[in-house]
């Protein structure tokens, strides 16, 4: 059987061969999060650490890979009204992803790609990329798998474009790679407005979820199936497996 890809299956004698192989780590930061009355709070985590393991499981043949544990908390303010929600503040989030950073930089390892799953950590992790780049040796990379691969969705989907939230994309996924974490029986209510940010352009505020949906659903899970979520989950392995080969992306 081949080895788990996944840094807390490993020894630390394994880790450090995979260091010395000079294996490119997949770091998958996620939230935990109200995600409508009919998903457990952490798909997110769920999701995010479950496309990055698929990723690395299909190319660990070809070039070594290491998945380290997946950060449950993020940048999730706009769902705490909702309950269920923890959330970092912006120095924290930093400090914890520097730390996390570091140790692995101290293992001997080079390349980090950091896999996102959540929205509400995007501009976070695009802010925090200088001072990773100043403040490690390390090459870091960073990307949303579900706007990685958005080409690849918007045809999967019937109901909405793209991965909005607790929604037919992220329903169909935790139906192929979670089904005892869906309340089956709440997805008539799970529908909510079909965007979540309408702003005038140029103009950026804060909005809470709680003021533009009552469910805490943004999109509209009703016709969820696990057969779209088995699909979403090839597609959004195949988008992170193409960037981890991408020379260019590593220049
Ligand atoms: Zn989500």
């Amino acid at each position: 059987m081949a080895q788990s890809p996944m840094w807390k299956e490993l020894t630390a004698t394994e880790i450090r061969e995979l260091a010395r192989r000079d294996a490119t780590v997949i770091m998958p930061v996620a939230s935990m999060e109200q995600h409508g009355p009919h998903l457990a709070v952490g798909v997110d985590t769920v999701l995010c650490e479950g496309v990055c393991r698929l990723a690395a499981e299909a190319v660990q043949n070809e070039m070594p890979v290491i998945v380290t544990p997946t950060l449950w908390c993020g940048m999730a303010e706009h769902h705490m009204a909702f309950g269920g929600t923890f959330t970092f503040d912006i120095p924290t989030y930093r400090a914890v992803l520097m730390a996390f950073l570091k140790s692995i930089e101290r293992h001997g390892f080079s390349k980090v790609l950091i896999v996102n799953g959540h929205g509400g950590n995007i501009s976070a992790l695009a802010a925090f990329l200088p001072d990773f780049a100043v403040e490690t040796g390390l090459k870091v990379r960073a990307t949303t798998y579900f706007e990685l691969a958005q080409p690849a969705i918007d045809p999967i989907l019937d109901n909405q474009e793209r991965i909005r939230h607790a929604c037919e994309g992220e329903t169909s996924l935790m139906m192929a790679l979670a089904p005892e974490l869906v309340r089956r029986d709440r997805l008539p209510e799970a529908v909510g407005p079909s965007h979540s940010t309408p702003r005038p352009l140029g103009v950026a505020r804060y909005r809470p979820y709680r003021s533009f949906t009552e469910t805490g659903v943004v999109g509209d899970a009703r016709n969820a199936t696990k057969e779209k979520g088995d699909r979403l989950a090839i597609v959004c392995r195949d988008a992170i497996v193409a960037v981890l080969q991408d020379g260019e992306a590593w220049a």
